[in-house]
């Protein structure tokens, strides 16, 4: 049978059948106790119905062999990492993380015994520069957050396996609808499934796919340090996940066109955004990506106030999280990168005008009014 397509697949792949009534949806099974004479079914060991039914669906998304679902993004993150990783290795990430990654990266991994570098994310000379004898893991995150930087996957990988390094994605601002990792040959892809994934701001979860082999490594290490997801919530990701297709692509339409609106406004600096022709990004973006996400960024002007922008807002909303079926915006120098040194701030672009922006679901005539309306409000005052 010929494989079914992306839309298809978030609805119907890892279904759990319904023997007893024939519902149309998975059965949900809350058990933590299973017979010892059926195997050795337990959450904790990612195998109960809910959690393989799941694992199945999201791999036909990414194009995995095997995927354990977890209780948020970062314990997805910190499993994989310590997965790979053990006293007297080295990883490298780029710069811009996620603040999460980051903050383990810095704070932690150390403790540890393993050592890490960061490399310039848009230039691969520069991570080939840091490769040590000791480089096990190469991770990386694109597009990234907050500028929407796009780095070179295929290029990333070739330059891992001729060292015989790791790579590992943190695939959430594409999600699996954007952009499949394991298809330009990266090993593992990650998501913080709290953000498309879950796409209604409800569900706090995450997930990493891969190969058989390396998934063998995530569940040893995985089943020790005990992040699961509640089957509950493993049962409502599976119905978000039905419609991560349609949201996503309405996200990616609507950001498009609010790139493009943004661009042209006069309260408006700059938009990061790689589906614009100007992004030195786009070209890059175009080859890996099916389409550009429904992230973007964008600076406000000098002679234009963020603060009475943010507060005239009447349908989007100020929000930490992102990827929501609702509209959301936040500002990364207030929030996600508060805590990042005042240089690595200003190395990275992070600015005080600089609004990060999760488009929605929602008309798109509807979000340009209020974009519009609050952008006149702010510039009228300042
Ligand atoms: C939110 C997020 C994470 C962390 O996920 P949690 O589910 O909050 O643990 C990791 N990476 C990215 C890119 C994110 O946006």
């Amino acid at each position: 049978m010929k494989k079914n397509k992306p839309e298809t697949l978030c609805v119907h792949e890892g279904q759990i059948e319904d023997p007893l009534y024939n519902g149309a949806v998975s059965p949900l099974y809350m058990s933590t106790a299973y017979s010892y004479k059926k195997g050795d079914m337990y959450p904790r060991y990612f195998n109960t119905p809910n959690q393989v039914g799941l694992s199945k669906k999201i791999s036909s998304l990414e194009k995995a062999e095997e995927t354990l679902v977890f209780g948020s993004g970062m314990a997805a993150i910190s499993t994989s990492l310590l997965s790979f990783l053990s006293s007297g290795d080295h990883v490298i990430f780029q710069p811009d993380l996620y603040g999460g990654t980051r903050n383990f990266a810095t704070e932690h991994l150390n403790t540890y015994g393993i050592e890490h570098s960061f490399a310039d994310s848009t230039d691969l000379n520069d991570f080939a520069a840091k490769i040590k004898d000791n480089t096990k893991v190469i991770y990386v995150e694109t597009p990234s957050n907050p500028l929407m930087k796009i780095i070179d996957l295929k290029g990333i990988s070739e330059l891992a396996k001729d060292n015989k390094i790791i790579t590992m994605i943190d695939n959430t601002f594409a999600s699996p609808v954007n952009q499949n990792p394991i298809s330009l040959g990266i090993d593992i892809v990650i998501h913080s499934a709290t953000k498309y994934l879950g796409g209604h701001s409800d569900i706090l979860a995450g997930s990493v796919s891969s190969s058989k082999k390396n998934m063998e490594a995530v569940f040893s290490v995985g089943k020790s340090l005990g992040g699961n997801l509640s089957d509950y919530t493993v049962w409502l990701l599976e119905r978000s996940l039905k419609t991560l297709f349609v949201r996503v692509e309405k996200q990616n339409k609507n950001a498009n066109e609010l790139a493009h609106f943004l661009q042209n406004h006069v309260c408006i600096n700059k938009v990061f955004y790689p589906g614009l022709d100007n992004s030195i990004f786009h070209n890059l973006a175009r080859e890996q990506m099916n389409d550009f996400t429904g992230m973007l960024s964008f600076e406000i002007n000098k002679n234009t106030s963020r603060e009475v922008f943010e507060s005239n807002l009447k349908l989007i909303q100020p929000a930490i999280s992102l990827a929501g079926v609702e509209s959301t915006i936040n500002v990364p120098f207030l929030t996600s990168h508060k805590w990042l040194p005042k240089e690595e701030k200003r190395k990275q672009g992070i600015t005080e005008s600089l609004v990060r922006f999760s488009v929605g679901i929602e008309d798109v005539g509807d979000l340009k009014n209020d974009l519009n309306q609050a952008l006149k409000k702010a510039s009228d005052e300042s």
